[in-house]
C-alpha cells in the first residue's frame, strides 16, 4: 500500500528535480539609461526571462514536491499541526486588516479592539490576568516571561539571592534555553517513574535561590501532572514563582486553566493552537499571560479601553519592548477570528475531539506507549528499530510522520499527536502507515524514503549549511 502523494519531476537535466527559474533560462534584461544615481544603477540585471505560464507552472510544481497540511495528516507531536481554516486567511488579507504599525491610535480603533479583546480572550482562556500579545514567538514567549519573573523578584529585593530556574528533564529545549539566556542556573528535574515531576525532588530542588518552575501539563509524555497543586505550593512556599509552557493547549481549551492551577506566568503559542500553522518557518505570536501582582511589569505598550475608546500605554514598572510595532498583527487577527468563530464551546469541544483522536489513533497501533493515560497526544516506541527511519519510511506510505526522538524517557520515541482536525479516515491512514513500517523488513527502512521526490537528505549539512537562495548555490 505504498501511497505516492508527492510529484516527482523526471526532468533529465535535474535528476528528478525542478529546476531553478535560474537554470531554466537566464537572459540578461537589458536595463535603460535611466536618472538614477549611478550608484543604484548596475549594467544588467539577472532576472530569468519566463512567460507567466512558465512561472505558474514552476510554483505549482514545487508545490506538488512539499508534504503539508493541505497534503495529509501530519501528527508532528508537540507541535500541533491542525488544519487552519481557511477563512482566517481570508479575513487576515482584507485590505483593511494591513496597519502601518506608526499610524496614530485613534485612525485604528478597529485594531486596538481586537488587541483588547484577544488579550481577554487569551486571559480567560488561562485563567490569567492579563496579557501581553507582543512575543513573535513560543520560545520569544517564554523569554519574556522569565524577564517579568526577574523584575518581579528584582523589585522585591531578592533578584540576585533568586538565581536558579528548576525545568523538569522531559521540557522543551527552548525552556532550558530561555532561563539561560535571561542568566539563570538551570537545575534540572528528574521524572518520577510515572513519568510525571518527582516531589521530592521538588522540594530538594526548590528553595531561597529558586525563581521559578517551568512546566508543561499535560507534560511532554501527553500525561496531566495529578499533584499540580502540591507542586504549586512547594514551588510557591520556597518564594519561586510558577511558570507554565502552553504551547500545546489542545488538550485544556475550554476544560482546566492553568492560572487555577496556581500558575503565576504562562505563554500561549498562538502558531498551533490558534489558526496559524507551526513550523515552515513563517511568522507566529507566543503572547504571554500573568497573574495580577505580575501586571504592571508586562511589555510595553499595552492596550486598554478607558470610555469606550481604546489606547495604548506603558505598564508601570515594564521590562520594555520585546518586539517591533506590537508583535505580528496579522497572526493575532487569525487567532481572534478562529477562537471567536469557534467560541467556548467550539474550543471545548475541539479539546475533546484533540484527546479522543489521539486516543483513538494509539488503539489501532501495535507499537509500546510506555506512559498512559495521555491526553492530546502520546509517545510510542519504535521498539528495536531507529525511530528516524521509522519516521522517513513512514513518508514512503504517504504521511507524515510523528516528532521522533524526544522525550528520552520512552526509548526510540514517536511522539505522536493527531489533532482534532483528522478524520476518522485520516486516522486509519495513520494507523496503516505506522502498522505497514513496523512490519517492514528492517532493509527497507535504511534507505527511506523511497517515494518521495526529496529522498535522504543529510540533516547536520541541511541545518548547518542551508543554501536558501540560488545566489548561494550558484557562489559554491
Ligand atoms: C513549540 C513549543 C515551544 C516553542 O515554541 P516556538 O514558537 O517554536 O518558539 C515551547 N514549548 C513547547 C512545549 C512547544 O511545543
Amino acid at each position: 500500500m505504498q501511497r505516492h502523494t508527492q510529484a516527482i519531476w523526471n526532468d533529465d537535466d535535474s535528476e528528478g528535480y525542478e529546476p531553478l527559474l535560474s537554470e531554466r533560462n537566464l537572459e540578461t534584461v537589458e536595463v535603460d539609461d535611466t536618472d538614477l544615481p549611478d550608484h543604484l544603477t548596475r549594467d544588467s540585471l539577472k532576472l530569468p526571462e519566463l512567460s507567466e505560464p512558465e512561472l505558474a507552472r514552476h510554483y505549482t510544481r514545487l508545490s506538488q514536491m512539499n508534504y503539508g497540511i493541505d497534503s495529509g495528516p501530519y501528527p508532528l507531536g508537540s507541535c500541533t499541526m491542525k488544519y487552519n481554516p481557511k477563512f482566517t486567511e481570508d479575513i487576515a488579507s482584507l485590505p483593511s486588516a494591513a496597519v502601518h504599525p506608526d499610524r496614530d491610535e485613534a485612525s485604528v480603533q478597529g485594531t486596538l479592539q481586537i488587541y483588547h479583546e484577544l488579550q481577554d480572550y487569551l486571559a480567560r482562556i488561562g485563567g490569567m490576568d492579563a496579557v501581553t500579545l507582543q512575543p513573535p514567538a513560543g520560545a520569544a514567549g517564554e523569554f519574556a516571561g522569565i524577564l517579568i519573573a526577574q523584575a518581579y523578584h528584582e523589585d522585591n529585593g531578592e533578584g540576585e539571592q533568586r538565581s536558579e530556574v528548576i525545568v523538569p528533564t522531559s521540557a522543551h529545549g527552548t525552556n532550558f534555553a530561555s532561563a539561560a539566556l535571561a542568566g539563570y542556573d538551570v537545575v534540572e528535574l528528574p521524572e518520577d517513574d510515572d513519568g510525571r515531576v518527582d516531589l521530592e525532588a521538588l522540594s530538594a530542588a526548590a528553595g531561597d535561590s529558586t525563581a521559578a518552575l517551568m512546566l508543561t501539563n499535560p507534560n511532554t509524555l501527553g500525561l496531566f501532572e495529578r499533584n499540580i497543586e502540591e507542586i504549586a505550593t512547594i514551588v510557591h512556599d520556597a518564594g519561586g514563582l510558577m511558570y507554565y509552557d502552553g504551547a500545546n493547549l489542545n488538550a485544556l481549551l475550554g476544560r482546566a486553566r492553568p492560572g487555577d492551577m496556581g500558575f503565576d506566568i504562562m505563554h500561549y503559542n498562538v502558531h498551533k493552537t490558534f489558526a496559524t500553522p507551526h513550523g515552515g518557518g513563517g511568522p507566529g505570536a507566543g503572547p504571554v499571560g500573568v497573574s495580577e501582582q505580575l501586571e504592571s511589569f508586562l511589555p510595553n505598550p499595552q492596550v486598554r479601553e478607558r470610555d469606550g475608546e481604546y489606547e495604548l500605554f506603558e505598564p508601570e514598572r515594564s521590562i520594555g519592548k520585546v518586539h517591533g510595532a506590537m508583535g505580528n498583527w496579522l497572526v493575532l487577527l487569525k487567532a481572534h477570528a478562529y477562537i471567536s468563530r469557534l467560541g467556548g464551546d467550539g474550543l471545548r469541544d475541539a479539546s475533546a475531539k484533540a484527546v479522543l483522536n489521539a486516543n483513538y489513533l494509539a488503539s489501532q497501533i501495535d507499537l509500546k506507549i510506555p506512559f498512559e493515560p495521555f491526553h492530546h497526544e502520546f509517545v510510542a516506541s519504535a521498539g528495536d528499530r531507529d525511530a528516524a527511519d521509522f519516521a522517513k519510511r513512514m513518508l514512503d506510505y504517504g504521511v507524515h510522520p510523528p516528532t521522533t526522538k524526544w522525550p528520552e524517557n520512552v526509548p526510540e520515541a514517536l511522539m505522536t499527536e493527531p489533532t482534532e482536525a483528522e478524520s476518522k479516515t485520516s486516522l486509519d491512514q495513520l494507523a496503516e502507515a505506522f502498522g505497514a513500517v513496523a512490519a517492514d523488513e528492517p532493509s527497507a527502512l535504511e534507505d527511506a524514503p523511497k517515494a518521495t521526490s526529496a529522498k535522504r537528505i543529510d540533516q547536520t549539512s541541511a541545518a548547518r549549511e542551508p543554501q536558501l537562495s540560488w545566489h548561494q548555490l550558484e557562489s559554491r
